[in-house]
């Protein structure tokens, strides 16, 4: 399975923002489309950073509702680990083990932006591959029988 088969049955919208957008419409943004993250976009396309759910919350912990006025781009992280469309599921959950993050902003060929990967997509997906083979073995043993 590779991240390009997740896409295919996903879709490859990407939720983003400007840097220069506040932290009050990224968290309007999150909750409208009940997503975890959302990728802050240079006027290019480029990926400029990440601006997740926790990121919001060290913000609110740390500086309160002032935070809520201040651009994203002072709190997103702003070096992204992305992925290929040609990764497999096992280096993208190998880069969100090691990277203790969720989501991973998925680049085509040319480096632009092309999908989204969350920690969820990753499970549903790993759900479906499981309960295909266990109802591909128990059709196995019962032909056998
Ligand atoms: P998450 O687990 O995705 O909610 O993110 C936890 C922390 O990692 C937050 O500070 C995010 O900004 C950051 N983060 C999320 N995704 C990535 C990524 N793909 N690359 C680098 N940092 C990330």
């Amino acid at each position: 399975m590779q991240v390009i088969d997740i896409l295919n049955r996903k879709g490859r919208d990407v939720t983003s923002l400007p840097p220069d957008a506040n932290l009050s419409d990224a968290t309007i943004l999150l909750a409208a489309k009940r997503i975890g993250a959302v990728v802050i976009t240079d006027p290019a396309g480029s990926i400029g950073g990440i601006l997740s759910e926790r990121d919001v919350v060290r913000a609110l912990a740390t500086e309160s509702v002032r935070a809520l006025a201040l651009p994203v781009s002072n709190y997103m992280t702003r070096t992204v680990a992305t992925c290929l469309e040609g990764d497999s599921l096992e280096d993208l959950m190998e880069m969100m083990t090691q990277g203790r993050f969720r989501h991973v902003p998925v680049q085509n060929a040319e480096g632009r932006l092309c999908g989204i990967i969350s920690i969820g997509d990753v499970v549903k997906t790993l759900i479906e591959e499981t309960t295909r083979e266990a109802s591909n073995l128990r059709q196995y043993i019962a032909a056998a029988g």
